[in-house]
């Protein structure tokens, strides 16, 4: 196909189709302007990065409908075997071509757009070959030109076609694919984002798949709130299109209904906050937040789950009589429970200074009973060294019986000297901790640059935040501002007399 590239017209285009993402745009235009100019493809691959349903696969349609070129999705979720890129021998039973080669064939031309979606689920090196090096080979603009495909077992040119990759984390996506891709992230969208994407663009597209017209379902923007708080929980808009299309069938059978009966004129089109009630069931999520008691020894964290979107968990502490054992539960991973095992040798270092011990040299407190710290959420696998000082926090609070409002949530990974480190994920834990209703989050102070940058300012004003550098800023600022330690001065610290 001949590309149709016209900056103005994509500008418009990517506009059109997706809202806000000013950012993500303004570097997909750089692209297509660099490709337009230079006409060929030996720039880097441009790696969506971002949780599910944020757009990555309709921001590649767009690129792909904007450039005038045939547009093929490669799912690579699971691909574990060589062959499925490269293809098999043809001396195998049900012997195939690999993915790049049948998409080609699916297109029918030579320069389409591939998306190569979820790039970090690809499997490495393993008993059938290193998928991940094959698809480097792809990939590789010295290389690709003279692709070979074992099951055609003849060269095969792919530098005419333009790769896209989307991933939902770095991590899993092997060093030398990642050198070759640049990265450009899209994280969580907040409430008021959703609201006009579902305004936009979800609401007018789902009307018109269940063959309604425009003006025969009309919500609300109290209740479109409403599907998006009450029913959906997550960082992009999949499950809030889901819950809307739900809204449209109801009112399709509604509509159906009257045109039989030939009363269409009692059909009607506005939906409030009662209807979506009696059209969606009951909310399936209320303000886990509000519900939450204050408690000693409850504190909210903030997490960054596997999908790459932000959430907030809880921490619970508590104590018994026992023998100075720490019982950890909630399926954490090797390193959350270090951060545990750290939390607790630095409270039981400071705990004559933190008020829980009443002599500097008293060593019965914990060695007479057991701590027991649970991540609910029992059947989520939790990891990571950024719980660290939520449960510094929480130890603090349970043995200095002092409440922490629930409406404050932390992150940060901890050394056992009390410093407090940065941690990753930022913009997406302040933008989910904002979502959840949390007014105040401390951070690392090394992690003032990801909020000055990346978080959105509606979310900013809403959300008071304090930097901390090492434990006390911490635990200050979790006790609304109070100091619950006597000052390292007045009392000659253990630590240094040791
Ligand atoms: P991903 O590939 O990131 O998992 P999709 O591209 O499949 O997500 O997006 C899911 C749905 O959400 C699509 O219907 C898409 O059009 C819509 N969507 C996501 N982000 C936006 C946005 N910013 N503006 C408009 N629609 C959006």
């Amino acid at each position: 196909t001949f590309d149709t590239l016209d900056i103005d017209k994509t500008r418009s285009q990517l506009e059109e189709d997706h809202y806000g993402l000013e950012t993500v745009k303004k570097r997909i235009l750089e692209f297509l302007a660099v490709l337009k100019l230079k006409d060929d493809m030996k720039g880097p691959i441009l790696c969506l990065l971002g949780p599910p349903g944020v757009g990555k696969t309709s921001l590649g349609k767009s690129i792909a409908s904007a450039l005038g070129r045939k547009f093929h999705r490669i799912s690579l979720g699971g691909v574990r075997d060589e062959a499925e890129i490269r293809g098999h021998r043809r001396t195998y039973l049900g012997a195939m071509p690999g993915l790049i080669a049948q998409g080609l064939r699916r297109v029918g031309v030579n320069n389409p757009v591939f998306l190569l979606d979820e790039i970090d689920k690809v499997g490495h090196l393993s008993l059938h070959g290193d998928p991940s090096a094959a698809l480097l080979e792809v990939l590789d603009p010295e290389q690709n030109s003279t692709f070979n495909d074992h099951y055609l077992n003849v060269p095969l040119d792919l530098s005419k076609v333009l790769f896209i990759a989307t991933a939902n984390q770095i991590d899993p996506i092997s060093p030398p694919l990642l050198d070759r891709m640049e990265l450009i992230r899209i994280s969580g969208y907040t409430f008021e984002e959703k609201l006009h994407i579902a305004k936009r663009h979800l609401l007018p597209k789902q009307i018109a798949s269940h063959g309604l017209k425009p003006g025969y379902v009309k919500i609300s923007n109290e209740a479109l709130l409403k599907i998006a708080t009450g029913y959906t929980r997550e960082a992009g808009v999949r499950n809030l299109e889901r819950e809307i299309a739900g809204v449209c069938r109801a009112k399709a059978v509604e509509y159906a209904n009257a045109n039989d009966n030939e009363k269409t004129n009692t059909y009607c089109s506005e939906i409030t906050i009662d209807d979506i009630v009696a059209i969606l069931g009951v909310e399936k999520f209320d303000d886990d937040i509000a519900e939450r008691m204050t408690k000693p020894g409850v504190v909210t964290g903030l997490a960054w789950t596997a999908s790459g979107s932000g959430g907030i968990l809880f921490i619970e502490a508590t104590q018994m009589p026992g023998k100075g054992n720490l019982q950890l539960t909630g399926k954490l991973g090797e390193v959350i429970k270090e951060s545990a095992q750290i939390s607790i040798s630095w409270v039981r270092a400071h705990s004559f200074q933190l008020g829980i011990t009443t002599a500097r040299t008293e060593s019965t407190f914990f060695s007479q009973r057991d701590v027991h710290i649970h991540f609910p959420s029992g059947a989520v696998a939790k990891d990571g060294p950024s719980a660290g000082v939520a449960l510094i926090t929480a130890l603090v609070s349970l043995f200095a019986h002092r409440c922490v409002p629930p409406t404050t949530a932390m992150t940060g990974e901890i050394t056992l000297r009390g410093q407090v480190l940065p941690v990753g994920g930022v913009k997406e834990k302040i933008i989910a901790a904002h979502r959840a209703g949390i007014n105040k989050v401390i951070l690392p102070s090394r992690n003032r640059k990801d909020v000055d940058g990346d978080v959105p300012v509606n979310v900013k004003e809403n959300i008071e935040i304090v930097y901390a550098d090492n434990v006390y800023d911490v635990l200050q600022a979790a006790f609304d501002g109070e100091k619950i330690w006597m000052e390292p001065s007045s009392i000659v610290g253990v630590e240094s007399r040791l």
